[in-house]
């Protein structure tokens, strides 16, 4: 079950998995919708919760994940040395992807970083996915372990749409060794723990941490993704949500073409003979993500695009076993599994504010796919190079006035209505059903190349975006422009009042 919390002014709600928490939050004055969120255990021994009861098939396919790998990076780490009572240039919480991008620009222009996370060796979790043009963009390519020449779209059992857009996958390992390493030459220390609080002098903040240690800066960085451990909201935290379960597994075989990989295959045959997951799948979709890596080894993911409150995640995982058992998948084991819940729109933090923020703490996900970590390494050397300006030799800017700056650089005017706008996104895919689904990315995948690489690259800003929009009208049936103007309406109403009610 899930167990409340209360820490800070927050409310949280830790659901067990793998063998940490997971945390999702919500603000103390907002009704905390995430409950429905339930997210099931892996262990067929244990009970599932209140979800439709334990689904033998599903646990069948549990029982092969494998206990919880944790490997680590073989780096000998210089250690920030408490003792010393130094006062860093900056300090980053948060050793993902993020932070680390953030820690690397800063120390190279000399600097002093310290980067703080309770398993900064630890190679990241989750399986990331990239457009290749994005990683080509910033000389990334070598941190890609498999690509693929482009993608495939299965809208219905009819309808295939070929992209012809390379994809990659990020070698983790790879990503974060080359990051730490040079880190480290910068002259990078690191502390192991957990951040608990913040206080903030006019000059600098220190940084309190789980194991007593007090940390020192001039600038603290918020990275540490979605738990948003310091970075202050004042509104309503009422995201949608992207669930999903993923397997890295062996197969006996598998149909799909391994020189593709497959974007989202919106079939529902596999359903016909279980009635009430196919009325579920009709008004809340889930769709196949897939990585062939071989013709026996591919990476699976079962995908919520975006709901609220999110699916529970045995819904599905049952959809899943479903799928695969249709598809004459026959799992013969799994390497590693990954549980995905991220929160996607809402609002932005408070803009700006002492501590600064980047990746999943600064809501950076992108709210209409859940796509992030190429924006957030492409944002990274924005923060960097602005904390280095006033930071640098000249110390021109200090405590508010600096973080206002770094705060006006990640979030400019034009970066805030390009978010608007996915927000608008976000609200009507959130209304489509299964059919309406399939209509959208019918009508999406038609445009032309520079509309839907903008879109998914957050390349589009405005006006352009509005041309997207006009582009995708025309493209869609008729029954989908009707739905996108019935469901439409009150979110772009709503788009058009924020827009003019956010001003520099
Ligand atoms: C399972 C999963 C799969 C995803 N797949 C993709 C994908 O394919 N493509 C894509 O673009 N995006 C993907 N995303 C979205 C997004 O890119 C990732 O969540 C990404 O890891 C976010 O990077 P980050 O650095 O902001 O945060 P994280 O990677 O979450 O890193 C945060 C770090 O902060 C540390 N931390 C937390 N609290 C504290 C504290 N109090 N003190 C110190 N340290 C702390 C954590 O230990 C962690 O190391 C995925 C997300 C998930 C959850």
């Amino acid at each position: 079950m899930d167990t409340l919390l209360k820490t800070h002014n927050k409310l949280e709600f830790l659901h067990p998995l793998h063998g940490f928490a997971e945390k999702v939050r919500t603000f103390s004055y907002a009704k905390p919708q995430n409950q429905d969120l339930r997210l099931g255990p892996k262990r067929s021994h244990l009970k599932w919760t209140n979800y439709g009861g334990v689904k033998a098939s599903s646990s069948a396919l549990l029982e092969l994940v494998p206990e919880t790998k944790k490997e680590n990076l073989d780096f000998e780490l210089p250690l920030y040395d408490p003792t010393k009572g130094i006062v860093v240039d900056l300090a980053v919480v948060g050793g993902g992807p993020a932070g680390l991008a953030v820690a690397q620009q800063v120390s190279e222009a000399g600097l002093s970083v310290c980067s703080i996370d309770p398993s900064p060796r630890l190679i990241w979790p989750n399986n990331y996915g990239v457009w290749v043009d994005e990683f080509e963009a910033m000389d990334l390519l070598d941190c890609l372990d498999t690509t693929w020449s482009g993608a495939v779209v299965f809208v219905d059992e009819k309808l295939t749409k070929e992209l012809g857009r390379p994809y990659g996958r990020v070698n983790r390992k790879q990503l974060k060794s080359k990051m730490m390493q040079k880190c480290i030459s910068n002259g990078v220390k690191f502390h192991q723990a957990k951040v608990i609080k913040v206080i903030h002098e006019e000059l600098k903040s220190l940084l309190i941490c789980n194991d007593g240690v007090t940390v020192q800066a001039s600038v603290v960085l918020d990275a540490t993704g979605f738990s948003r451990c310091l970075v202050q909201y004042d509104k309503p935290y009422n995201p949608g949500y992207q669930v999903a379960y993923g397997i890295v597994a062996e197969v006996d075989e598998h149909p799909f073409d391994v020189d593709k990989m497959v974007f989202m295959d919106w079939r529902d045959s596999h359903l016909n003979n279980n009635k009430d997951l196919k009325e579920r799948n009709s008004k809340i979709p889930t769709f196949l993500y897939a990585m062939p890596f071989s013709s026996t080894h591919i990476f699976l993911e079962e995908t919520s695009l975006v709901a609220r409150p999110g699916l529970h995640m045995e819904d599905i995982q049952e959809r899943m076993v479903a799928r695969l058992r249709h598809l004459g998948i026959k799992v013969k084991s799994i390497e590693e599994d990954e549980r995905c819940v991220i929160p996607m729109g809402g609002p932005l933090p408070v803009l700006p504010q002492r501590v600064v923020g980047i990746g999943g703490t600064a809501g950076m996900v992108h709210p209409s796919t859940g796509y992030m970590v190429a924006r957030t390494l492409a944002a990274a050397p924005i923060v960097a190079n602005a904390i280095v300006r006033y930071l640098g030799s000249e110390r021109s800017l200090l405590g508010n006035e600096l973080s206002a700056e770094v705060w006006k650089d990640l979030w400019p005017i034009e970066r805030r209505r390009q978010r608007e706008f996915f927000c608008f996104g976000m609200d009507i895919l959130l209304k489509l059903d299964l059919q309406g689904t399939r209509r959208f990315f019918d009508a999406f995948f038609d445009l032309e190349p520079r509309y839907w690489h903008g879109f998914l690259s957050s390349r589009l800003f405005l006006p352009e975006l509005l041309f997207f929009g006009l582009s995708l009208f025309s493209h869609a049936s008729n029954t989908s422009r009707v739905e996108i103007m019935a469901k439409g309406t009150v979110p772009l109403v709503g788009m058009i009042n924020n827009l003019l009610r956010d001003r520099d």
